[in-house]
């Protein structure tokens, strides 16, 4: 096992240990967000027949040459209507959009550029068309069997309405990843109580469910071992049974600092104890007996929550069909300073905007270190600075990381 490793290579080792979920059907609409397991194909020409586009009248392109022109109307079509409907030269058809072309016809002139005449029996086209103006051909988007989103495809709104489109009433995802949230330490007391002594309250168990959450996977929430041995031991083989786990605390040097050897007892094959990081240097990557994934993260919130946006939404993507991918980092204009680091690369908690001119810009939030989770409440971006690197004045370029915060 590595000692102090880059966090690139971190991901490398998670990436090279997590498998995606078995595979599972479910109702269109409660797949938003999950990842598509098999293509999804259109069981229709579409359109399914020629329609037109504008509201106006249906006509033939050749008969508006001469425009302004006068054809006698011979019927009305709205979206809905059987297709049967036929005409010739000389005539048009009332038209709406969505309804199907009238056989004859291969244009729809809209109707701003048409005048009803007298009873209504005549219109007169003050604008001719082309061939083909405001119709979309049947089959112009997919012919039936087309696959119209392909394995991998991530659901959001926009893919939901396509797969609605092409009749897929249920579709094939990776199963919704299952995330075990475990807390250590004897400190913590509930978000409802008081802390007395040297107790704090319970808030990396909240964190971690909400970015769980956030990550579009369930959380279940294991509540808090203490530093018992036996305790541990029983919820880490509990949390064992999710798709992947999640601790925080207990990781570091202290004589308290149980979950290695108890990850250890439980069958697990550790891959990493610590990354060249600030904050977040202890850090624990492992397997358990049956291979899933398990994270052990340093107990402060601001290194937890760094942490995981580091490694373990990454991870959790993989759990749900995605590629492993490190994120990109974004250049930005830093508004503000940031001090030298130190020989590790540091991930600084920051609130990043689009400036007037369109270009991003980042400022570090006032932040007390990994302990305060005051200090964190607005920050959408992390800026990202390399090891033994000097001061950086405000207005010069930096590398940021965008955070996903939906
Ligand atoms: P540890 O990683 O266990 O050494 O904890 C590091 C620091 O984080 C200590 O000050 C802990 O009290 C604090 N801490 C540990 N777990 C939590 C938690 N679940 N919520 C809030 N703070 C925590
Ligand atoms: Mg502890």
């Amino acid at each position: 096992m590595k000692t102090m490793i880059d966090v690139s290579e971190a991901l490398g080792i998670v990436f090279g240990h997590v498998r995606p979920l078995t595979t599972v059907e479910v109702p269109l609409a409660d797949a938003l967000h999950r990842t598509l397991a098999a293509p999804v194909c259109c069981d229709v020409d579409y359109p399914p027949f020629d329609r037109a586009v504008m509201d106006g009248y249906a006509v033939r392109a050749s008969d508006t040459e001469d425009a302004p022109v006068r054809l006698r109307v011979v019927g009305h079509i709205a979206a809905g209507d059987a297709t049967a409907t036929a005409m010739n030269a000389g005539e048009a058809i009332q038209i709406n959009t969505g309804a199907p072309m009238p056989r004859g016809a291969d244009a729809v002139v809209r109707v701003e550029h048409t005048e009803v005449v007298g009873d209504g029996s005549c219109v007169l086209v003050r604008q001719g068309v082309e061939a083909g103006r405001f119709v979309t051909r049947r089959a112009a988007y997919v012919s039936a069997g087309n696959v119209v989103l392909v394995t991998g495809t991530r659901l959001t709104p926009v893919e939901i309405g396509t797969a609605a489109v092409a009749g897929a009433a249920r579709v094939t995802v990776f199963r919704r990843p299952r995330v075990a949230v475990l807390c250590t330490g004897d400190e913590l007391v509930e978000i409802d109580q008081r802390p007395a002594g040297a107790k704090i309250r319970n808030s990396n168990r909240y964190l971690l469910e909400a970015l769980v959450f956030s990550a579009h996977a369930e959380p279940i929430v294991l509540g808090v071992a203490g530093d018992d041995r036996t305790l541990l031991r029983a919820k880490i083989e509990e949390g064992l049974r999710a798709d992947l786990l999640c601790i925080t605390g207990g990781i570091s040097m202290g004589t308290h600092d149980l979950v290695p050897e108890v990850l250890e007892a439980c069958g697990a094959t550790l891959r990493f104890r610590k990354m060249a990081i600030k904050p977040g240097r202890p850090t624990i990557f492992a397997n358990g007996p049956a291979g899933v994934p398990i994270f052990a993260l340093p107990g402060n919130p601001g290194s937890a929550f760094v942490v995981f946006e580091l490694l373990v939404r990454p991870a959790i993507a993989v759990l749900d069909g995605r590629p492993g991918v490190e994120a990109t980092a974004i250049r930005a204009t830093l508004g503000g300073r940031l001090r030298a680091t130190s020989d590790r690369r540091t991930f600084v908690p920051a609130r990043a905007c689009v400036t007037k001119d369109g270009e991003w810009e980042v400022s570090p939030v006032e932040w007390g270190g990994s302990g305060d989770a005051f200090g964190l409440a607005g920050v959408n971006a992390l800026v990202v600075q390399a090891p033994n690197q000097p001061d950086v004045a405000d207005g010069r370029a930096v590398s940021m990381l965008l955070l996903d915060r939906v």
